[in-house]
């Protein structure tokens, strides 16, 4: 069969495998209160909450946790197992700083999982679920063409690089064990894991008022994207007026005050954004204000130049190969945004090979969506 070969890829694989053998279980804060008939709240001893639903657990409305992070999440109120300073070790080999001119900045606008070399992707693997209208096994044609749409985006715009691997196997053959994927499929709302979480991961998609956008956004969790509004400054920007929320979604609106990568100002035009009337008890009354009192709209059409910034800086645009060779695409932007040139690509890429900058003939893969 044919295979992503990244050495370092197989070692994460390794890692995640043994770090999810934990059988502990959450229900540790108590204070259940029932939302409605098939979920309800639980607050975990961190204090933060996240709601049962079909027996999965959700932070902040689309955010699906793993039993890893959920374990995290309750011990340590963050999903990233990781320090907060910036170590750029960590981030090898998966950055463009992997050898390259990465500086850790100031004005890096996103707001992302802090990067481990546990929770990025090389490529994002996915896999379309079969076609038709079933809740979490199937994929309605039209969402399918919606994601399309996104993915390109995602290419276009960010080095995130996608490998569809619908009909292809889920288990590595050498290592025996499942390889972390995305796996697009219907659901009664929209919702996405943060980063790279092990196994399948569902991307969940409502066919009704589905767009490329709303598509964009869930896959940014994918990528490493939290919610803009949850930033651990969103204080300094916006006001919350907590008694107009929704009974039982305060919580997506708690802060995630640990292990993000979010520094510099608030993105009020970024895709990750719910907009100031979202879970208002009182639609004519704002939750979400700025600090003038005006309001403000999350937009769902494409990645804000902020957006691309996290991303960017974190994700190099690898093609699909048989070998162990890793070729970089056309265009690789740099944590600003800019296109490399030319000369700088091949420079990169010789350096992400021992110093060859070209790539043996024959070993690309198809890889279409
Ligand atoms: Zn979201």
């Amino acid at each position: 069969m044919r295979k992503l070969n990244f050495k370092f890829v197989a070692l994460m694989f390794i890692s995640l495998f043994v770090s999810c053998q934990s059988d502990d279980l959450i229900e540790t804060g108590g204070e259940l209160s029932p939302t409605s008939e098939s979920s309800k709240l639980i607050k975990l001893n961190s204090g933060a909450t996240v709601e049962l639903k079909n027996g999965e657990y959700f932070w902040q409305e689309d955010i699906v946790l793993s039993k890893a992070q959920l374990e995290l999440l309750d011990k340590t109120g963050s999903i990233v197992d990781a320090p907060v300073e910036i170590d750029s070790a960590n981030l090898i080999p998966i950055s463009p700083m992997s050898g390259y001119s990465f500086v850790p900045e100031s004005l890096t606008r996103n707001n992302g999982i802090y990067p481990t070399a546990y929770n990025l992707w090389a490529m994002v693997r996915f896999v379309y679920a079969p076609s038709g209208y079933g809740i979490d096994n199937q994929l309605a044609p039209e969402t399918k063409y919606i994601i399309q749409q996104a993915l390109r985006h995602w290419e276009e715009k960010t080095n995130v690089r996608f490998y569809n691997a619908t009909g292809q196997p889920t288990t590595d053959p050498v290592y025996g064990i499942e390889y972390p994927y995305i796996y697009f499929c219907n659901g009664e709302g929209n919702s996405s894991s943060v980063g790279r979480v092990g196994g399948m991961q569902r991307v969940r998609l409502a066919y009704l008022g589905c767009n490329m956008g709303i598509a964009a956004h869930e896959i940014g969790h994918a990528i490493g994207l939290n919610h803009e509004q949850c930033r651990y400054d969103r204080d300094n920007y916006i006001n919350i007026n907590w008694n107009n929320i929704q009974a039982g979604k305060e919580h997506n609106f708690q802060i995630n005050n640990q292990n993000y990568y979010c520094i510099g100002g608030f993105d009020f035009g970024s895709i990750m954004l719910y907009s100031s009337d979202d879970f208002a008890e009182d639609p004519s009354i704002p939750v979400m204000t700025k600090k003038d009192g005006s309001t403000f709209e999350g937009q769902r059409s494409g990645l804000s130049d902020l957006d691309r910034r996290f991303p960017n800086t974190f994700y190099l645009p690898y093609t699909a190969r048989s070998d162990v060779y890793r070729e970089l695409d056309d265009v690789v932007y740099d944590q600003y945004n800019n296109k490399l040139t030319e000369q700088e690509r091949l420079q990169l890429q010789a350096q992400l090979n021992n110093g060859n900058p070209n790539p043996p003939a024959g070993g690309r893969i198809p890889n279409e969506f």
